[in-house]
């Protein structure tokens, strides 16, 4: 595989583009239909936006897409709906995804839900976003998975930021990828408590945008003399 094809698989999740791809009748080239993705926090939908959702499809005759990243893409959106469709769901408080937002983690299903879970993911996911959400321009490419136990049902250790719990704290790996060439990543933290991993996390995400022009996935980073933590 050339190194550009490697790079364009290389997104793990179909989340990395608003359009999906299919094949333009006779002409060989790629055309790219339109959607538009709905940001779940801890991949929750409020019952009403799940009927909204409904309504919408039926209207505008839209695919609905569970996507890995565990939020909502509508799919097959006709370029004259698009800002109708966008209008309604902002209206209803929904959340689209656009360039430069901080990305939402993605989490296995958490204590609440698991009887082998250590923490409870949905709460966790709160105060992540709470303290990063505000944030604005983050550089894409880097995506954050939590796991309430080492079973990684979410994979945090093939995930750029991956938190696992442990009977002994939070531990945290960097620069893990899925893609063609799946990597685990490099284990920065163990046994840490919650204040220390959101400490580690703001480290990391200031070192990718300092380090990062476009966009860049976090194992890029991991070689770099000054990145800031070391193998534990
Ligand atoms: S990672 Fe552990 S707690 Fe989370 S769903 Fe899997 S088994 Fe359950």
């Amino acid at each position: 595989m050339k190194k550009s094809e490697e790079q364009r698989y290389d997104s793990e999740s179909g989340d990395s583009t608003d359009r999906l791809p299919c094949e333009k009748a006779g002409t060989g080239h790629i055309r790219l239909k339109k959607s538009i993705t709905i940001l779940l926090p801890a991949g929750l939908v409020p019952s009403e936006l799940f009927s909204l959702v409904n309504e919408l499809a039926h209207k505008y005759k839209l695919g609905v897409y569970l996507s890995t990243a565990q939020n909502i893409r509508l799919l097959d959106v006709q370029d004259e709906d698009e800002e109708d469709i966008k209008a309604v769901l902002i209206k209803a408080g929904a959340v689209l995804k656009s360039p430069g937002k901080f990305p939402i983690p993605r989490i296995c299903v958490g204590s609440s839900y698991c009887k082998l879970g250590l923490v409870d993911t949905v709460d966790l996911t709160r105060k992540i976003m709470d303290k990063f959400n505000s944030r604005t321009s983050v550089k894409p490419k880097f995506k954050i998975a939590i796991s309430a136990c080492p079973a990684s049902c979410s994979n945090p250790m093939m995930t750029d930021i991956g938190i696992k719990m442990t009977k002994g704290g939070f531990d945290v790996y960097a620069g893990g990828k899925g893609g063609p060439k799946p990597k685990v990543g490099r284990r920065i933290a163990k046994g840490a408590e919650l204040a220390a991993v959101l400490v580690v996390m703001e480290k990391l995400v200031d070192f990718h945008a300092l380090k990062t022009d476009k966009k860049q996935r976090m194992v890029k980073l991991l070689d770099e003399p000054d990145f800031p933590f070391a193998e534990i």
